[in-house]
């Protein structure tokens, strides 16, 4: 990953960020650090980044292409804003796309003016609103320990509903219902609204869903992820009191990436810079304050998130929404060579609509674009394989290179082949660590613990590990909290009274209300995250039941909760970290981030926060959606075949395909010195072999850029390929014997999902299942069978799992066996 190009010893893997060759801070001797001269804070910007970092007053945009230092003149200017202007640290609230970037944007703030900048509010947007309604729900009648439900609980709950209001399954899916949802609350349409919009029957039914999961959450005393936004908004639509409060204390607002903001978020940020209403209740006798001063960049051609409502209008309509704004334009390129920013013009001319913006770089040509055509995505994955042993040779840091693919699925082959050349490498964004099985049960242990009303949880590890708490047992106590209109907490407590309950079960239960009672104690007399987890993963026979078994998988297991539990280790030792921690109170020494603040940090961790810091061994691996404000001297762009990259989905909308053009361009601009594109002539996907044309994509780049090493009329062989193995069966003996790091972490998995694969391939026949079947699964257990689309080798069915959550599973390779 690119290194800072100034004096700073330290990767800057966020670029734009780097540390400023200031004298350095004198921390360690605790003396007050003289502040930095305007000279210094200016130092190595062009006229018009100058402009925006000492920019006064109205609503500011800066509107510029890719690696035009957007990032670097927002750092600057909030380093400006409190050496220069005497803002006061706490009244700065700057947004970033990512937790990472905040806290590195925090950090190089920090080197520049000091320690005093801890107190100011970098961070998501989500993570923003953690904050204020940890302070401010109670006004909206929830209590301020709310869970945060993220994906897979919102899944569950969803399937709930359903099961609620009896909807049937091969019509309404709980993520199609949710993607519905989380649709309207990023438009800030509550649930009366949403039912007075509802279009036809389905959306109507999809109301009364919303309806419904909205009430569930509220009785859990948790907030999905939309919810903190638009909750949010509402709260200071509602009181203005509270707006008020905000309003006074954010003086200046900083927004990175404006141009993926939705309108949520985007109300947000009105909420708390437009000019005053002249209706609004205000504090008797108070003077309403001026707005704050707004600052946004961003890049029209860079919004890549309208499929999770971001809105592209929000950065062409800027001038419009804050008729006072300044626009400041910056068109010099720092980060790639002449040849790639040409590349990344030339395909995003082609869409329409557009403002056109004319990049220039003078670090000149650099070397061409390399391309290759590959038989298949082995080939494919070969080739960058042997050209990333080819630049290490020549001297690069593997940590210099990305590989850039559309879908998560397409990492795989890489890995394999990384893992044969025992070249370490690492998957930004894959299976993550977030969402593995027993990183979520000892999650949901912590969160049960911290609101015993979040029955998510709480159901989740009420038998987990197995402790004789059956699904009978539990259908007795729901029943009971149904009955006597009480929690599922409050129905266990009270146990003894649930009709029906058999005497071994009831002992089961005041055994785990007895466990949760003494861990609960912990909790409320402040221990450390850290020392919690371990109590709860070694009380709750957790870890001795995973220790004690022979599944290999079992061992990883126990080698991520060890990594748990280092997570929480450093973040308890950090006392900076907590983002709910008020940083008045952390300024002074006074708050140790708790278990809350620790559960806070991992339910906004992004995709993106995985990015490995300084080690220069290892290739990273991930989505272009991931790539999005980072920067690699190497590139590779892998997988352009129409259908692929642009997606499948995308050829026949225009709307579609000028999103996927722009994660093109996004793709594109991330290389500094060298970038290579390739395709395969025969991709399997869902295990059938397909063959895809060239991405228009490419087809769209000046032919003079492009070395093609490979062409498809270059190619030796072409052989369907040969299903009947795994590719690394296919391919000979592995030899992992030199495999370092990262790539050794994701070894066993690899290896183990490729030679269950090619067991499964060779020795079982396809089930043949329709929805309502009972099944069982190897690792799942019991499940009934919710939907299946395709036939034959290409059959996938969504099964319901019960507490393992709804999969959908490929029933070729699936360990499935029908009832
Ligand atoms: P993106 O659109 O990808 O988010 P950006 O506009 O935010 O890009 P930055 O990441 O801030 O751009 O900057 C790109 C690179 O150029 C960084 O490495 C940054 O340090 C460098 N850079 C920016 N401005 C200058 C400058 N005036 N002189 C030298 N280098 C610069
Ligand atoms: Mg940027």
């Amino acid at each position: 990953m690119r290194r800072s190009d100034v004096s700073s010893s330290e990767p800057a893997t966020i670029p734009g960020l780097e540390a400023f060759a200031a004298p350095s801070a004198d921390a360690a001797s605790g003396a007050p650090r003289r502040g930095p001269s305007p000279e210094e804070l200016l130092e190595g910007l062009n006229p018009p980044q100058r402009a925006a970092v000492t920019h006064s007053g109205p609503p500011l945009l800066v509107v510029a292409g890719a690696g035009s230092g957007k990032t670097r003149v927002l750092t600057r200017r909030i380093a400006w804003l409190i050496s220069q202007r005497g803002a006061h640290p706490g009244s700065i609230l700057a947004i970033t796309f990512t937790n990472k970037a905040a806290a590195e944007m925090k950090e190089r703030v920090e080197d520049l003016v000091g320690r005093r900048a801890r107190v100011m509010w970098v961070s998501t947007f989500h993570s923003a609103c953690v904050r204020i309604l940890r302070k401010e729900i109670v006004n909206l009648g929830y209590k301020s320990n709310f869970s945060i439900y993220d994906a897979a609980d919102q899944k569950r709950l969803m399937g709930l509903v359903c099961q609620d209001l009896d909807l049937d399954p091969r019509s309404y899916q709980p993520a199609q219902i949710l993607n519905w949802v989380s649709d309207q609350k990023n438009e800030l349409r509550d649930v009366e609204e949403a039912a007075k919009e509802a279009e036809n029957g389905v959306e109507e039914i999809y109301a009364k869903a919303y309806a419904t999961y909205q009430r569930r959450l509220r009785e859990a005393n948790a907030l999905d992820f939309d919810d903190l936004i638009m909750t949010t908004v509402h709260l200071f639509r509602e009181f203005p009191v509270v707006r008020e409060t905000y309003r006074r204390r954010f003086r200046h607002v900083l927004v990175d990436e404006y141009q993926d903001t939705n309108h949520a978020q985007y109300a947000l940020v009105h909420e708390l810079c437009s000019q005053p209403m002249e209706d609004t209740d205000d504090r008797p006798g108070e003077q309403r304050v001026p707005p704050a001063e707004l600052m946004v960049v961003g890049d029209a051609d860079q919004s890549i998130y309208a499929f999770r409502g971001a809105n592209i209008r929000n950065i062409l309509d800027f001038e419009q929404d804050f008729p006072d704004a300044t626009s400041i334009l910056l068109e010099q390129n720092y980060r790639s060579t002449q040849t790639i920013l040409t590349a990344a013009n030339a395909v995003i001319t082609h869409n329409q609509g557009r403002k056109e913006k004319r990049l220039w770089s003078e670090q000149g040509d650099g070397e061409r674009i390399v391309g290759y055509v590959a038989d298949d995505e082995h080939d494919e994955a070969r080739f960058v394989s042997d050209q990333v042993d080819k630049l290490v040779d020549a001297g690069h840091k593997p940590s210099e290179v990305a590989v850039f693919y559309r879908t998560n699925a397409q990492s795989r082959v890489f890995e394999e082949v990384f893992i044969r050349t025992g070249q370490p490498y690492k998957v930004v964004g894959g299976v993550r660590f977030y969402e593995r099985r027993e990183v979520r049960d000892a999650l949901a242990y912590l969160r049960a613990l911290l609101n015993p009303d979040d029955q998510v949880s709480l159901r989740r590890i009420v038998n987990t590990p197995k402790r004789g708490i059956g699904d009978r047992a539990i259908a007795c106590v729901t029943a009971y909290a149904e009955t006597e209109g009480v929690t599922f907490w409050e129905s266990l407590r009270r146990a003894e009274h649930a009709p029906g309950l058999a005497t071994r079960s009831l002992s089961c239960i005041r055994g785990f209300v007895g466990l949760m009672d003494e861990l609960q104690s912990m909790v409320a007399a402040g221990e450390r995250a850290d020392v919690v987890l371990e109590s709860v993963l070694d009380k709750s026979g957790y870890l001795v039941e995973l220790e004690e078994s022979d599944d290999p998988q079992d061992a990883t297991r126990v080698e991520n909760l060890a990594e748990l539990v280092a997570v929480a280790r450093e973040f308890s030792d950090d006392p900076v970290a907590g983002p709910s921690a008020d940083p008045a109170d952390v300024d002074a020494g006074q708050v140790q981030p708790g278990l809350r603040d620790f559960l806070e940090r991992v339910a906004l961790v992004a995709d993106s926060d995985q990015i490995p810091e300084d080690d220069d061994g290892v290739v990273t691996l991930m989505t272009l959606h991931t790539a999005k404000g980072l920067e690699f001297p190497m590139v590779f762009l892998t997988g352009l075949e129409d259908g692929v990259f642009p997606h499948a989905r995308a050829l026949g909308d225009t709307r579609e395909l000028e999103e996927e053009r722009r994660l093109a361009y996004v793709g594109v601009t991330r290389a500094q010195e060298r970038l290579f594109i390739s395709r395969a002539l025969v991709r399997s996907a869902w295990g059938a072999p397909s063959h895809n044309p060239e991405s228009r994509f490419v087809g769209e780049l000046p032919v003079d850029l492009v070395d093609w090493r490979r062409t498809e009329a270059d190619r030796t062989r072409w052989s369907r390929p040969d299903l009947s193995h795994s590719p690394a069966e296919r391919r000979g003996s592995t030899g992992f014997g030199s495999i370092t790091g990262a790539g050794r972490r994701n070894f066993t998995s690899a290896a183990m999902r490729a030679d269950a694969a090619s067991k499964a391939q060779r020795s079982r026949e396809i089930p043949s299942l329709t929805p309502g079947d009972r099944v069982t699964h190897n690792s799942f257990g019991l499940g009934t069978v919710v939907t299946v689309e395709g036939q034959g080798e290409k059959a996938v069915a969504s099964i319901d799992f019960g507490s393992q959550g709804v999969k959908r599973l490929l029933l070729r390779y699936a360990p499935v066996e029908k009832l």
